[in-house]
């Protein structure tokens, strides 16, 4: 049986009527073709200024899957989650709008967000995503090697100037700065600007974190290079661990463009890449800080069995675990509870603006295989143990 089948522990700050509500939301999204009918809608009634229907979308996939319409409104739940030993890591959760205007505007936000967590143990990260910066286009453009036209090399300074800022703002307040990856054909110019961030600043300790999806081929070898430059250059290394959000669209790509699939070639040689990034990690402590960044039961259980077998305490600060906020509570509530270093990704933004994140949210947990079964068991049992405690 698994270790993460406490559902008093996993449920422990959320009302009856909040885990009723949530079974509801995870019935409706298990269907695929009413998720997909709902988000057509939703796009539609959001884009046209339905006003009811942001009432709607706020009492239903927002309260489930984000902290708040702002860091503010987020606070209590900050508050009430490190109650249990877990963090909670903003993520200003506005998607796909590409302008240098927006982009200036999640810079400053992401500033104060580093502001916010400075000292204090309930944010032990803050993150950002490379297109909150910049243009996924451009990004490309640059990874191609393409000569830049004078206006779009401009753009891409300010990009650059935009990393500097928040990771020398990081480290001046001594706060961990994690940045999310994204899609292969733009993320290896965000590798490079990382790994420039992360010469830089991680002198002393790991203070700029990369992220590092295992669904792609390659990446242990990318590793290996990454932690030889590093021992070359003297300076610690800090990663997020995940397998990959966008394989259908990264498979989809390369098919139409005739170049090798980048992605493990099935659910099984990522696992096992998956794996292989823990051992890695764990017999390079003394260079490498992680972040196990995943839903996987058995991912979470084998890197504390490796911790375990290396004696390490279970905050050691070397190692932590993340999940989304609203899934997956019975992962997180019980590291928290053993006192590993726990935390949730907190989206919050104005709920207009986070409509795409959300939506993505319910896409996947009608798509990744078991999510939404897992979650609504462990609903369903705690609904019916309440019951039979009255
Ligand atoms: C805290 C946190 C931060 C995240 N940050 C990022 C980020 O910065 N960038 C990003 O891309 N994603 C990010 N994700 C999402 C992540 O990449 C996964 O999509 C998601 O967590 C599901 O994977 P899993 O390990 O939780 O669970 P699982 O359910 O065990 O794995 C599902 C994943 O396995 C892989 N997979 C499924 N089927 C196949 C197949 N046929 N062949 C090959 N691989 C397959 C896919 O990656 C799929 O998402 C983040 C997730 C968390 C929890």
């Amino acid at each position: 049986m698994s270790i993460f089948n406490d559902t008093q522990i996993a449920f422990a700050d959320k009302s009856t009527s909040q885990l009723e509500k949530a079974k509801w939301m995870f019935t409706m999204i298990q269907y695929p073709s009413l998720t997909n009918i709902g988000i057509d809608a939703l796009n539609f009634t959001i884009k046209n200024n339905f006003p009811f229907v942001e009432g709607i979308v706020k009492s239903t996939l927002f309260e489930q899957f984000c902290g708040g319409v702002s860091r503010e409104e987020s606070s209590k739940v900050v508050t009430q989650m490190f109650k249990h030993h877990i963090g909670s890591i903003f993520d200003y959760a506005i998607e796909g709008k590409e302008e240098e205007k927006m982009f200036d505007h999640t810079c400053e936000e992401i500033k104060q967000n580093i502001k916010f967590a400075e000292g204090n143990p309930a944010i032990p990260f803050v993150v950002f995503k490379p297109t909150g910066f910049g243009r996924l286009d451009l990004y490309a453009e640059v990874q191609k090697g393409k000569e830049l036209t004078t206006s779009e090399k401009t753009e891409w300074e300010k990009i650059r100037k935009r990393y500097e800022e928040v990771c020398q703002m990081a480290y001046d307040r001594n706060v961990i700065l994690m940045i999310d990856a994204e899609e292969t054909w733009m993320q290896s110019s965000v590798d490079d600007l990382v790994n420039e961030m992360m010469e830089k600043f991680n002198k002393e300790k790991a203070i700029v974190w990369n992220t590092i999806q295992m669904y792609r081929t390659g990446r242990i070898e990318y590793l290996e290079a990454d932690l030889k430059r590093a021992q070359e250059k003297n300076y610690f290394l800090g990663y997020k661990f995940v397998r990959g959000a966008y394989m259908e669209k990264e498979r989809a790509r390369a098919q139409e463009m005739g170049y090798p699939d980048p992605i493990q070639p099935n659910k099984q040689a990522t696992d096992d890449n998956y794996d292989a990034a823990i051992e890695f990690v764990m017999k390079n402590l003394d260079k490498i800080s992680a972040f196990f960044g995943t839903h996987n039961e058995k991912s979470t259980e084998l890197a504390m069995d490796k911790m375990n077998a290396k004696d390490l305490a279970n905050d050691d600060h070397r190692i932590h675990f993340g999940q989304l906020y609203g899934m997956s509570d019975n992962i997180t509530y019980y590291l928290g509870n053993q006192k590993y270093n726990a935390s949730k990704y907190l989206p919050y933004g104005p709920v207009k603006d986070v409509v795409p994140y959300l939506t993505r949210r319910a896409q996947e947990n009608t798509s990744v295989a078991g999510q939404t079964g897992r979650e609504l068991g462990l609903l369903k049992k705690e609904i019916e143990r309440r019951k039979n405690l009255r």
